[in-house]
């Protein structure tokens, strides 16, 4: 159980984050819901998933492209709650267009969200971790870190395999701290985001290359990362773990 803890999970509103979050709590930790989306939900949201499981949600809409948003987050989070135990860096997106028409701006906020929040959460929540001699951080990435993708994506796959080479600096840097690091590499898993993309690709198609038959449900994302959280062995610290249904095998 995660009892007396607290959870930061970023993208927490929907799909794999949201799935992650309900893991979470249903094991007794505080969440800290981040992400965006509409008021009235979110609140229905946050109030759902607190008297469901008796802990402490709270909202944090804090854009996580923008630095001085995340350490404000930050700041009143650890004022709050003394320590995030357990970080999960999961918001992240997307922009689809081919290299050399590729808006520049929209390589900086996607590097910024998916792999610069990163940095600035953990070297945020590092010193309370230490100080406990206890911490768990999570990474979500993707199967396009070690794959690659399509022209469209190279972005994406960039910043995937930057959050999974950061994810393995931190597990070496402080497993002496007991503070264990992990990512996760889901291929497509059937959120928003994936029906969007499986419907631009045709959807069957895109099953033809998943022997399992099925793209990954954010449940299973979430399970894995409550594993990696509560039982994993500390050996297993700097893991990176697949969700692919043997679409990628490595
Ligand atoms: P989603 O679109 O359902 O959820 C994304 C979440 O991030 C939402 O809560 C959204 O509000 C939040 N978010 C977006 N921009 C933000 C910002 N600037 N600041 C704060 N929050 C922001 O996406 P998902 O499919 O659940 O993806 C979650 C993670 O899993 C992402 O990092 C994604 O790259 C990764 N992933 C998804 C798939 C897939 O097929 N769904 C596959 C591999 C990896």
């Amino acid at each position: 159980m995660f009892t007396g803890k607290t959870a930061l999970v970023t993208g927490a509103t929907s799909g794999i984050g949201l799935g992650i979050a309900r893991h979470f709590a249903a094991q007794g930790a505080n969440i800290i819901l981040n992400g965006f989306g509409d008021a009235a939900e979110i609140e229905a949201l946050r109030a759902e998933l607190a008297r469901t499981h008796g802990v402490q949600v709270r909202y944090q809409g804090a854009d996580m492209s923008q630095q001085a948003d995340i350490e404000a987050m930050m700041a009143d989070v650890l004022a709050e709650f003394g320590c995030i135990d357990l970080l999960v860096n999961n918001a992240g997106i997307q922009h689809v267009a081919p290299v050399d028409e590729f808006p520049v701006d929209k390589w900086n906020a996607i590097l910024a969200i998916n792999l610069g929040a990163t940095f600035h959460t953990v070297r945020l929540a590092l010193p309370a971790m230490k100080a406990k001699g206890w911490g768990r951080i999570v990474n979500i990435a993707s199967r396009a870190a070690y794959r690659g993708d399509s022209p469209a994506h190279w972005h994406y796959a960039a910043s995937k395999a930057g959050m999974v080479a950061m994810t393995k600096s931190i597990a070496r840097a402080y497993a002496k701290d007991g503070i264990y690091a992990f990512a996760i590499c889901p291929g497509f898993t059937m959120t928003g985001m994936a029906e969007d993309y499986m419907a631009s690709r045709g959807g069957d198609k895109l099953l033809a290359d998943i022997p399992l038959g099925k793209v990954a449900d954010p449940e299973e994302v979430a399970a894995i990362a409550k594993f990696c959280s509560l039982d994993a062995p500390p050996s297993m610290t700097g893991a990176v773990l697949d969700v692919n249904g043997a679409s990628y095998v490595r």
